[in-house]
């Protein structure tokens, strides 16, 4: 049961198990095929660029830069109301994926496409679970 002040948490399924377990130990895992090589993220039971279904976990080294970014000042639930405003970026990882979350550690003014960020792990209220986000490197 989550109250309207409590942040989403991540519910686990058997594709994205991995990660978020990885999450919990400080590890940015993604997948990459064995069949052609390419690295994918978010995770999935089949390769998004053969179809191949021989994937393999690896640990991310942790470091990428901004791709994208905007800032929230208006929050979409009350849980966030208190980290207005606040950066929503991709974050392009250096082993080639892409993914979503929030660039902490700096105001949002400090931050540009192009900035390099390193991979952190923010613990929620009310949770084991980890979620990955980023602050400058
Ligand atoms: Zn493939």
């Amino acid at each position: 049961m989550t109250t309207p002040l409590a942040k989403p948490i991540p519910i686990p399924d058997a594709d994205s198990r991995p990660y978020w377990d990885g999450a919990n130990q400080d590890r940015f895992m993604f997948q990459r095929c064995r069949a052609c090589g390419a690295a994918q993220f978010y995770s999935r039971s089949l390769c998004s660029h053969c179809r191949a279904s021989d994937l393999a976990w690896e640990q991310a080294r942790g470091t990428g830069t901004v791709a994208s970014f905007t800032v929230v000042n208006r929050p979409p639930l009350a849980a966030f109301a208190a980290d207005t405003p606040y950066v929503i970026a991709l974050v392009d990882l250096d082993e080639g994926i892409r993914f979503l979350c929030n660039v902490t550690g700096c105001p949002p003014q400090a931050v540009r496409i192009g900035l390099p960020v390193k991979v952190i792990f923010e613990s929620r209220a009310g949770s084991d679970q980890k979620i990955p986000q980023v602050r400058p490197a």
